[in-house]
């Protein structure tokens, strides 16, 4: 079982991780430390207790609520940390539940390496949730810990496949969340021809968490959430960018 990747939770019956009713699998492990992440103890397997399951295994957990994703055109979602870390063990899995006729998505950083579409594992998932954070090259690297040029490269290679493909957005207030990031997002969504998104609200509890995992609380993260009128003004802001006809 080691060699299998570490699963640190298991959630059924959720109803935000893609359409219909879906299982929501978290992988450990991500190679990227955004300051503002939810979930730091999922980095390493280190920082906390997995279960390991075969491809077999974790496809005959997942097709316990095979007659609710067929009732509501649901699925199951790989989440994490970052899920494209395994792409082979990934592949066996998606293989397993295409042949059960289940809808694939995965939540992503976009951090990820070259072997899933030499594997073909991209054109297994039926859905991307693809998280697009900072444009500027340095602001990137500041606020995530690594460069964004493959995160990038890999979005535009998704792109060919536009429905399969949504943008989530964090709304980080003062980092993500200002006009120019914005601006330089949507320009790129539009760009590529993409139109499915949805921007995430900001929840300071990270703060908390980065203080119990014993990290040093990064100062440039706000302890308030965004105003009611502060991420309503946001959300229009980039729906209209996203409505306005290029020049
Ligand atoms: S990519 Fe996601 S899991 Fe990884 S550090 Fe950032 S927020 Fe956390």
């Amino acid at each position: 079982m080691g060699n299998f990747p570490g699963i640190f939770d298991l959630c059924r019956g959720s109803f935000v991780d893609g359409p219909g009713i879906r299982t929501v699998i978290f992988f450990s492990g991500c190679k990227m430390r955004c300051i503002w992440c939810q979930n730091p103890e999922a980095w390493s397997e280190d920082l906390m207790a997995v279960v390991r399951f075969s491809p077999k295994e974790l496809v005959e957990t997942i097709c316990r609520d095979q007659i609710f994703f067929n009732s509501s055109g649901g699925g199951v979602t790989f989440s994490g940390g970052e899920p494209l870390l395994h792409p082979q063990y990934l592949r066996e899995v998606c293989l397993l539940l295409k042949a059960r006729n289940i809808h694939c998505a995965v939540e992503t950083s976009g951090c990820f390496d070259e072997e899933v579409f030499s594997l073909g594992l991209d054109q297994l998932i039926d859905l991307f949730l693809y998280d697009l954070k900072v444009l500027d090259p340095s602001a990137h690297l500041k606020y995530t810990g690594i460069p964004n040029d493959c995160i990038l490269n890999n979005f535009r290679k998704l792109a060919i496949r536009k429905n399969a493909l949504k943008v989530t957005i964090p709304l980080i207030p003062g980092l993500t969340a200002t006009e120019e990031n914005l601006c330089a997002i949507a320009a790129l969504l539009k760009t590529n021809g993409i139109t499915e998104y949805e921007l995430m609200t900001y929840n300071p509890s990270c703060i908390d968490k980065r203080l119990k995992a014993g990290l040093v609380n990064e100062p440039l993260l706000r302890s308030q959430p965004l105003s009611i009128n502060e991420e309503m003004t946001f959300r229009i802001f980039f729906d209209e960018l996203m409505k306005r006809p290029d020049k």
